[in-house]
């Protein structure tokens, strides 16, 4: 079992996160809020392959109107992203959101600070304080590394909160810079009981923004820092909450949905290992029971990775040869390949 620092826990919705509870997969969605049934649709997606938290941009008093009927049409928890007014903020816990993304010390009048947190607490709605390197208050000490410029500003808008009494706080320091963002995290870890969101922020597009985040996330993860977590890609959302969850069982952190094992194919594999793999991945993906699924390309490695896995293939010349947990099914044409597998796979 991997240590895990010990956080406080917080509930957002019927979501717990921090306290030991199981590692959160966040997303967030990419279309114009106010267009509440474009957003409820993809929020429907991300419930689909088993995101469990969701956030907003409230840019606009129009997109928070249309919370309630998000809310209406959604499973998972629902927070608002809040940037300096008070007022968006006050309209989405009026219509019934389960968390805020809102800085505190980013709103100039503290009575307008007072004003919001007494309405969060009224409804028990945690917020999360999200510190993002590029976007530091320039008057606020540039000699000092970025890591503590970070880290102070996290402590700054948490003390504002604590200040009135606020402690339903989940705090995020995020970098599009990976080292950077590994530094903080461990930094403000050590500083304060609060839950933390890990997430590499403008991580690019999925080919490497995927690599950014599970570096950064990984490695946070491993030393035990992290209680929920966000792949931001410049992509499809979807493929937020699959990265998420490839991350959490590369750690052995979650058993979510089936994990593919598959040769990088060589000049022993005698079939297309890689268009195999590839659409036995895509029909994975509809599979919720976490098993694993071996898809090896020759005689050499392939028959003992088959045999280890739940269900797996080893490809020869023409022919592969299917195994299920241990024990030879059979032997199949390569046309066969794709659904003589996938036919044990929803049979085990
Ligand atoms: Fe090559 Fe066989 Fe290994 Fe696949 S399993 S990479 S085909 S040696």
């Amino acid at each position: 079992m991997m240590f895990r620092r010990a956080s406080r826990a917080i509930r957002i919705g019927d979501v717990t996160i921090g306290g030991g509870a199981p590692i959160v997969v966040q997303s967030m969605t990419k279309t114009d809020t106010r267009h509440a049934q474009a957003t409820i649709d993809q929020i429907r997606e991300l419930e689909e392959c088993g995101c469990q938290l969701v956030r907003v941009a409230v840019p606009d008093r129009e997109a928070a109107q249309a919370i309630p009927a998000i809310k209406r049409g959604i499973a998972i928890p629902l927070i608002a992203d809040i940037h300096f007014d008070h007022r968006l903020a006050l309209l989405a816990l009026e219509a019934g959101v389960d968390g805020l993304r809102l800085n505190p010390g980013n709103i100039s009048d503290p009575e307008h600070v007072k004003k919001v947190v007494s309405a969060a607490k009224e409804r028990e709605v945690p917020i999360r304080i999200g510190v993002n390197a590029g976007s530091l208050p320039k008057a606020q000490e540039p000699e000092k590394p970025t890591v503590e410029r970070m880290v102070d500003a996290a402590l700054g808008h948490i003390q504002l909160l604590e200040g009135l009494g606020f402690e339903l706080i989940k705090v995020s320091l995020k970098a599009f810079d990976v080292p950077t963002t590994i530094e903080a995290n461990k930094a403000i870890a050590q500083r304060m009981p609060y839950p933390l969101h890990l997430g590499i922020t403008e991580a690019g597009t999925p080919r490497r923004g995927v690599i950014r985040s599970a570096v950064g996330i990984g490695t946070l993860l491993s030393q035990g820092i992290g209680d929920t977590i966000r792949v931001s890609l410049t992509g499809d959302p979807q493929e937020e909450v699959i990265a998420g969850y490839e991350i959490l069982k590369s750690l052995d952190l979650e058993e979510h949905g089936p994990t593919l094992i598959s040769c990088p194919s060589c000049g022993r594999a005698e079939v297309d290992i890689i268009g195999l793999a590839n659409a036995v991945e895509e029909r994975l993906l509809k599979i919720e029971k976490p098993i694993k699924v071996a898809v090896m390309g020759c005689v050499v490695n392939g028959p003992g990775e088959a045999r280890d896995a739940d269900v797996g293939i080893a490809c020869g010349e023409g022919r592969g040869v299917i195994f299920r947990r241990g024990e030879q099914v059979c032997t199949v044409e390569e046309r066969d390949f794709l659904e003589a597998l996938m036919a044990e796979v929803e049979g085990i």
